[in-house]
């Protein structure tokens, strides 16, 4: 389907709570785990979401209210209907004895990675963390799976601290080393995520997030600075060697007018 738009009616709203909602959706397109749908929703604008899962007959995206359209998209009911343009981006790479580390809203396109590796047969570890048990979408579904080790800030469900922590001890239990780290989640754990990786020489594919607009390359809205990457094509999900010479990292994101926030930069390149 790739450009063009079709709208689409929402089948179905599971409420994981208030602020965080997954929408199963007819399934007009086929995503491979990591990339991304632009949503429309008429008279607001038009966004990206990660596929979350993908059956015979529908998708899923998983939605977390951060701002004026996601509060607007979780006032979506079954019947609304909503544009859909994708897949855009590349997604992960699907390699046995993966570990997935997911922080948040970082965990729906685990989601579908994890989804993908099982019905292949491939063994994973999955690592999922969140501030606290409300914040992680699917829980119940995440608690059945034995490859799945949670993990909440502040103890609500799972092990205390961050995925992070978890990190050392998910090394030493995997039978052979990870022969991929896959992470999605916040930029600061993703940069946490790549350093523990370099240490240990694993190889990795983070998911990024930008401010996105044509999903195809075309605008430069989410092109990295010192590298001319376009995350919307190159991207999301990109490895070391294309993080390498990337230098916006640890800095707030560029709005839709591509100005980037005054601030005094913390975080550098690790
Ligand atoms: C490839 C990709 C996949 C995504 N997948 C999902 C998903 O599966 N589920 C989900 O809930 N969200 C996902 N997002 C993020 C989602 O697109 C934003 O939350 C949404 O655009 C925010 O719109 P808004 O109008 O509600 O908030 P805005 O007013 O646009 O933003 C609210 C706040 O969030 C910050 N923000 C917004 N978008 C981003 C971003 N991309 N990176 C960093 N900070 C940002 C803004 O700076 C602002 O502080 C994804 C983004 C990308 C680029």
């Amino acid at each position: 389907m790739a450009d063009s738009m079709q709208t689409v009616p929402i089948l179905e709203v599971i409420a994981h709570q208030a602020e965080l909602k997954t929408f199963i959706l007819p399934r007009i397109l086929d995503a491979a785990p990591g990339q991304f749908v632009a949503v429309w929703l008429p008279g607001v604008d038009e966004k990206p979401f990660a596929v979350s899962a993908d059956g015979p007959e529908t998708i899923q995206i998983t939605v977390k209210a951060v701002g004026p359209f996601t509060r607007r998209l979780l006032n979506c009911r079954p019947g609304d209907r909503l544009g859909l343009r994708g897949p855009f981006g590349r997604g992960f790479t699907l390699m046995p004895d993966s570990l997935l580390i997911g922080g948040g809203i970082g965990n729906a396109p685990l989601r579908l990675l994890a989804q993908r590796l099982t019905e292949r047969g491939l063994r994973y570890t999955w690592l999922a963390g969140a501030r606290r048990a409300a914040d992680l979408p699917f829980l119940g579904e995440l608690q059945k799976n034995p490859a799945v080790r949670l993990f909440t800030d502040d103890g609500s469900v799972g092990h205390p601290g961050t995925v992070m922590t978890g990190w050392t001890d998910a090394l030493a239990a995997t039978p052979t080393p990870p022969r991929l780290v896959c992470g999605a989640g916040p930029e600061p754990m993703l940069l946490a995520v790549r350093e523990a990786a370099r240490l240990h020489r694993l190889p990795v594919e983070l998911s990024f997030e930008r401010y996105m607009k044509c999903g195809i390359g075309l605008c430069g809205q989410c092109c990295l600075d010192g590298s001319g990457l376009r995350l919307c094509v190159e991207g999301p999900i990109l490895t070391e060697e294309q993080m390498q010479g990337v230098t916006e990292w640890g800095l707030p994101p560029r709005g839709p007018s591509g100005r980037r926030p005054a601030t005094t930069p913390k975080a550098t390149r690790p």
